[in-house]
């Protein structure tokens, strides 16, 4: 902590997300918009300004319009938050996937059909995602001191709870995203190389100097109070962490180290059904699951492409071709 105080004190990082400002002490809410785009891309956006001044933490939920944790919980922390005892700035937007939401869109945006979570750092002369990131990574990300992307399991995933971080180049920037990702206190973490995460927003931070993390709790569309509390706590580890709160209590257990997360996907359209669920250890060439057709006839047996936890886990009947179906944490 003391080490932090040193580095932080003095620093005033973005106070303002395209033209929401708040003064010190002050909480400001409102709609931030995409410029270009027809119809318009609106984005609730709330920014806490402490009375005193510090680093400025952004947070972004709802990339993925269906992952109702993780927005629900950064709603919370905005909330929870009192500026005159806060020390810096949180801009958080919470529900960046606005145009999902209601459709109830997994994984993709309804204008494009792109997740946004692949499309950083975005392009102002693009299609809707990429304007969407552009603007998120020149208006959110430039300028702060730190960023967490809140995720959960989409609708159709189970998972058991894990940070990413980012092997950045900056190996100062890689430190202080793997400090996040132990602060948040979730049961896996994982720093990963930016080239295997291409477009997603926390590795596209990294890449710019902000630390950066992506944490993940919660699954299947349900909000339950245990995951959002869960993510929140996560936050306030963060911002305690940064010296802008004080702590909200202990320590949390230091998350398990993984050396990678190998993905197993699906090549064909089929019906899915899993033998395993999430957190169990399963050995190479374990069979975890089958392919069937609409018939019931199988078409693949699937067997673990790794020894480790299973992290991730689809839990919906239908996947089509592309498709991911589970992720195993191989333990470094
Ligand atoms: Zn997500």
């Amino acid at each position: 902590m003391a080490e932090d105080d040193a580095v932080w004190e003095g620093v005033m990082g973005r106070v303002e997300i395209a033209g929401l400002s708040a003064e010190p002490g002050e909480v400001s809410r409102g709609y931030v918009s995409v410029p270009g785009l027809v119809p318009s891309w609106d984005m609730p956006a709330v920014i806490v300004r402490g009375r005193e001044p510090g680093p400025t933490l952004a947070v972004t939920s709802g990339m993925h319009a269906a992952e109702y944790v993780p927005i629900e919980a950064v709603t919370q922390l905005t909330r929870w938050l009192d500026p005159d005892s806060l020390r810096g700035t949180l801009i958080a937007v919470l529900l960046v996937n606005s145009p999902g939401f209601y459709e109830r869109s997994i994984y993709v945006n309804p204008r494009d059909g792109l997740n946004l979570n692949r499309c950083f750092p975005g392009d102002r002369q693009g299609g809707p995602a990429a304007r969407v990131a552009n603007f998120l990574t020149q208006n959110l990300l430039d300028g702060s001191d730190a960023y967490v992307d809140a995720h959960c399991g989409d609708l159709i995933e189970a998972l058991s709870p894990f940070t990413l971080w980012t092997r950045a180049g900056d190996p100062e920037v890689a430190r202080r995203s793997r400090e996040m990702a132990r602060v948040y206190g979730f049961e896996h973490s994982l720093g990963v190389d930016p080239e295997s995460v291409p477009g997603a927003a926390y590795a596209t931070a990294a890449l710019r100097g902000i630390p950066a993390i992506i944490a993940e709790v919660g699954q299947q569309g349900i909000c339950d109070s245990d995951s959002v509390g869960r993510h929140l706590r996560g936050l306030q580890n963060v911002m305690s962490s940064l010296a802008m709160i004080d702590p909200v209590g202990p320590p949390l257990p230091d998350p398990e180290p993984m050396s990678q997360m190998v993905w197993m996907r699906t090549e064909i359209s089929a019906t899915y059904h899993p033998t395993v669920v999430v957190g169990d250890r399963v050995v190479a060439g374990q069979k975890v699951g089958e392919l069937r057709d609409l018939f019931g006839e199988p078409l693949v047996a699937l067997e673990a492409a790794a020894s480790g936890v299973v992290v991730f886990l689809v839990t919906s009947l239908a996947v089509k071709a592309g498709d991911p179906l589970l992720g195993i944490g191989v333990s470094s």
